[in-house]
């Protein structure tokens, strides 16, 4: 087992993505604590990780809101003893065009996909440097490497993301922490259900491998990245998105 007794937080993973995140590690051997701003379905997900027979844990977290993330925190290591793998996965949309964009569809999405982002990250760096230990995954998009219309929030957040992964890479390097990023493409979820027929079929035709990709796709790049396997890799972004963008 890859991830045998590692402890691994994984934000917005009540569903989703984050859900099929922490699912795979839970199977390759990780306790996992689930922190959302969706207590109940938090609760169910911990609830099939210890049917696994792994520890699970669910938090009602929201991640803007510092003080709370260290909170939590701190409520892991009093269970855990420990923290070796954060996933900062949790993040949300509000699109519209540029010159329609208001303030507060800027703020929240900013506020969640990064600051939501770096907050959860500095809660953990103090443990992991304590430790001289730790894996960092950063869920991103390739929509912030490549914009898209429609979501200059979003983009502008997952560019960020993937700035602030090169450069807590570098920071947390010589405490052996490795901070990397992964931008999924289309991918099958809620959030993606919402968009219309039109715009899906317009993205399945951008996407080489022709077909949408599932959250357990980005979940085994997720293992990859979270386990001894990628020990020498840091501050990259792994793309998957069926070969949309080539960069
Ligand atoms: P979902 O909307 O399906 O799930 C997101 C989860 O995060 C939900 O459980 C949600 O809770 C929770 N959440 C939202 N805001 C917060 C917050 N402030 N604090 C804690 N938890 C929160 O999203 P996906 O699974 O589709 O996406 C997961 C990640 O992957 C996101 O970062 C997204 O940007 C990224 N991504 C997704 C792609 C896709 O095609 N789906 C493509 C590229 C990137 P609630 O249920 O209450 O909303």
């Amino acid at each position: 087992m890859q991830l045998k007794d590692k402890v691994a937080l994984v934000t917005g993973g009540a569903r989703g993505i984050g859900k099929a995140i922490a699912m795979t590690l839970a199977r390759a051997g990780a306790d996992i604590v689930i922190a959302d701003v969706n207590l109940e379905e938090a609760q169910k997900t911990a609830g099939e990780i210890e049917g696994l027979g792994r520890k699970s844990m669910a938090i009602s977290v929201d991640v803007t809101d510092y003080t709370k993330v260290e909170e939590a925190v701190n409520k892991i290591l009093d269970k855990f003893t420990k923290l070796d793998i954060l996933i900062n996965n949790a993040g949300i949309t509000k699109d519209n065009l540029l010159l329609r964009m208001g303030q507060q569809e800027w703020d929240a999405v900013l506020n969640v996909n990064l600051k939501g982002s770096f907050n959860c990250l500095k809660a953990v760096s103090r443990p992991m440097v304590k430790q001289r230990s730790g894996k960092i995954v950063n869920i991103a998009s390739i929509i912030g490497i490549i914009g898209n219309p429609g979501q200059a929030n979003y983009s502008a957040s997952k560019a960020g993301l993937i700035a602030l992964t090169k450069t807590a890479a570098k920071e947390l390097a010589s405490r052996n922490i490795n901070v990397n990023a992964i931008a999924p493409g289309f991918i099958q979820t809620d959030m993606t259900a919402k968009l219309s027929v039109q715009l899906q079929q317009k993205m399945k035709e951008a996407i080489p491998l022709d077909k949408f990709g599932t959250p357990d796709d980005v979940a085994a790049a997720c293992l990859f990245l979270a386990s001894e396997d990628s020990g020498y890799i840091t501050g990259q972004t792994i793309v998957v998105d069926g070969g949309m963008v080539m960069v």
